[in-house]
């Protein structure tokens, strides 16, 4: 083999290296499970954000019932005796949680509904937190806390979700 064939053949081997490496590049770029994520996202109508960004886009009272579970005070907020007819909708990211035909007088001081816009809209979940057994209800769309469901509430369902009024906004017949 003469010098200048071998000088080719190392020149071959380097030129397919390089070509090996570029296509793994691509290929991790392409990588059809990043496309899947972005799209299973959407079409779950998901909402997912960090802290940080809710914080931005919240209040600060928003923020602490939303986000960090909080409770407003009793009679406090701006909807536990509106009795305008609409839809409720969440604070954080509009999603329809409550018509006004499901709210009902419960004297609690909170804004309570007897059902919601649809058992996909909102999420369930068993709450332990201080020293009581409770069913916590959150957005199905941003998962933003909104309140809590107890078993005393009228037909047809005989459930009161107790929901802070911090955590809705309302659209009018009108709006
Ligand atoms: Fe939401």
């Amino acid at each position: 083999m003469t010098d200048e064939l071998l000088m080719k053949n190392i020149l071959m081997i380097l030129l397919f290296i390089f070509l090996g490496i570029n296509s793994c590049a691509q290929e991790v770029k392409n990588h059809p499970i990043t496309e899947l994520s972005q799209t299973n996202i959407e079409m779950n109508n998901k909402i997912v954000k960090s802290e940080e960004e809710w914080k931005q886009i919240l209040t600060p009272e928003q923020y602490q019932v939303l986000r960090q579970q909080g409770t407003e005070y009793a009679f406090s907020g701006q909807y536990h005796n509106h009795k305008e007819k609409g839809t409720y909708i969440c604070a954080a990211c509009g999603n329809e949680l409550f018509e006004s035909e499901t709210k009902f007088r419960s004297g609690s001081g909170w804004p309570s509904f007897f059902q919601p816009v649809s058992e996909d809209n909102v999420g369930k979940e068993e709450d332990r937190s201080y020293g009581m057994t409770r069913i916590e209800v959150h957005c199905a769309r941003c998962d933003s806390h909104l309140g809590h469901i107890f078993n005393d509430g009228p037909q047809p369902t005989g459930l009161r979700y107790c929901i802070n009024s911090v955590a809705l906004g309302f659209k009018g017949v009108k709006d």
